[in-house]
């Protein structure tokens, strides 16, 4: 004799997953450097503290955000553009140096 439960069916795994409804989109973020949007994911969070830029890879300081592809290249390019006093609506000048030392 064959145990039956009745109202339960029991799924492989796999099944599961591909029956699970789609994980939500993904947020997007446009490079303060190269302008292109990519996923938050790809992208590095940078902050201002105290006129000083900060990497915050782990996301974990408050306020506004710049985000930046983990690049040099990127970099040099919204250091050019004076991209992160605009994203960050600091009044100065940043200090980029922390950022550059993170990427490198
Ligand atoms: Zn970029």
């Amino acid at each position: 004799m064959v145990a039956r439960r009745r109202g339960t069916v029991y799924a492989c795994p796999d099944q599961v997953r591909r029956c699970r409804r789609e994980r939500p989109a993904e947020p997007v973020r446009t490079c303060v450097g190269c302008r292109t949007r990519a996923a938050a994911s790809g992208l590095l969070r940078v902050v201002a503290v105290e006129g000083i830029l900060v990497p915050d890879p782990r996301r974990r300081y408050p306020g506004r955000g710049a985000w930046l592809h983990p690049d040099l290249g990127c970099l040099r390019l919204a250091e050019r553009r004076r991209a992160f006093p605009r994203a960050l609506r600091a009044a100065g000048a940043l200090d980029t140096a922390e950022v550059h030392a993170f990427l490198t």
